[in-house]
């Protein structure tokens, strides 16, 4: 069985998820009926029964592997471990919950066969979300998709199926603070899209509390665009002159003309539009030191400066 190379890997992260474990299995067994699998689970330091529950499983089951983390990583590091044990000619990744419904994996797996080359699984809008959640990550996406250059799609989830090709490319980058999704949708290649509903977590809770996920959403700004960094740079790029100009007008009116226009300037008002306009400078150093900022930022993610897909390349 060792290097045995299959059609399809299903990476599945799991946290705390001893109950959870074996009723996933059944389902995907069931669901996976004629396709030659294999499951790389992740243990991603889970402080519960999930390890004994897993080995349980790879007792019983050759085509269940186990990838145990030392400790607590979160679970873009999990999945990209399973992923880099993944043999399979594709890679499906799955939540331990249940939440990504198994019976649809024949359905990814099918359009990777037709030639897609990552499958990525859309949620339908979930009415029973919280307000944060619902609202907040709309507000994100919108962010997002108007500040990255690249191609996000809203609701995309972490049920996904990458080809081979695609996760060598994936492999290649180092970079710490990562987001999963987010560095697929950097990859580029022939996206395809299931739309399905998300099902209620089985059992436990979801470790995914709103502080984590801001957390999340800022990790993915700060991964995918720079132009937070920006922001102050642009705000001292409207002031300072508008300062400026301020300035001068009250210098001209004032003292050289005498106001003629009797508008009386305070000396408070003219050390209020000075200020302003050293505010405004200190604002474009800002965004001047942002520059070099954003220059280290891209150097130090180190990826890759290109991505070929081979398949549609020809004589390489
Ligand atoms: N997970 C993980 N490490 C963590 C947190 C979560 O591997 O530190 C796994 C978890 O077991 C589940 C998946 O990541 O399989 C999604 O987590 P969860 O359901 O808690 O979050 P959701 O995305 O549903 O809010
Ligand atoms: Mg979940």
């Amino acid at each position: 069985m060792k290097n045995k190379n299959v059609e399809l890997s299903v990476v599945i992260p799991c946290y705390n998820e001893a109950e959870n474990v074996p009723v996933l299995y059944k389902q995907l067994i069931g669901a996976l009926k004629g396709i030659d699998f294999e499951i790389v689970y992740v243990d991603d330091g889970s402080r519960d029964d999930t390890l004994d529950e897993l080995h349980k499983l790879s007792k019983k089951d050759e085509r269940v592997r186990i990838v145990s983390l030392s400790r607590n990583f979160g679970k873009e590091i999990a999945t990209t471990a399973g992923i880099t044990q993944a043999r399979g000619e594709a890679v499906i990744m799955v939540d331990a919950d249940g939440q990504f419904p198994p019976e649809l994996i024949p359905k990814f797996v099918e359009k990777w066969r037709a030639g897609a080359q990552i499958v990525t699984g859309v949620r339908l809008s979930n009415e029973k979300e919280g307000f944060i959640k619902r609202y907040g990550s709309k507000l994100f996406y919108k962010i997002i998709r108007s500040m990255a250059h690249i191609e996000i799609t809203p609701r995309a989830t972490d049920f996904r199926l990458i080809d081979k090709d695609v996760r060598e490319e994936f492999l290649r980058f180092s970079e710490r603070g990562r987001i999963t999704r987010g560095l697929l949708d950097w990859v580029g290649f022939r996206n395809d899209f299931i739309e399905f509903r998300a099902k209620p977590r089985m059992a436990g809770e979801a470790t995914y509390s709103v502080k984590k996920l801001i957390k999340l959403a800022t990790d993915s700004f700060v991964s995918l665009s720079l132009a937070p960094l920006y922001f102050s740079g642009y705000a001292g790029l409207i002031i300072t002159p508008f300062a400026f100009l301020l300035g001068l007008f009250v210098f001209i009116e004032q003292v050289l003309l005498g106001d003629p226009w009797d508008l009386n300037f305070t000396g408070t008002a003219m050390l209020g539009i000075l200020l302003l306009f050293f505010v405004g400078i200190l604002l474009v150093s800002q965004g001047l030191i942002a520059l070099y900022i954003s220059h280290i930022h891209t150097e130090t993610q180190n990826r890759p400066l290109y991505i070929v897909n081979r398949k549609r390349s020809a004589r390489l």
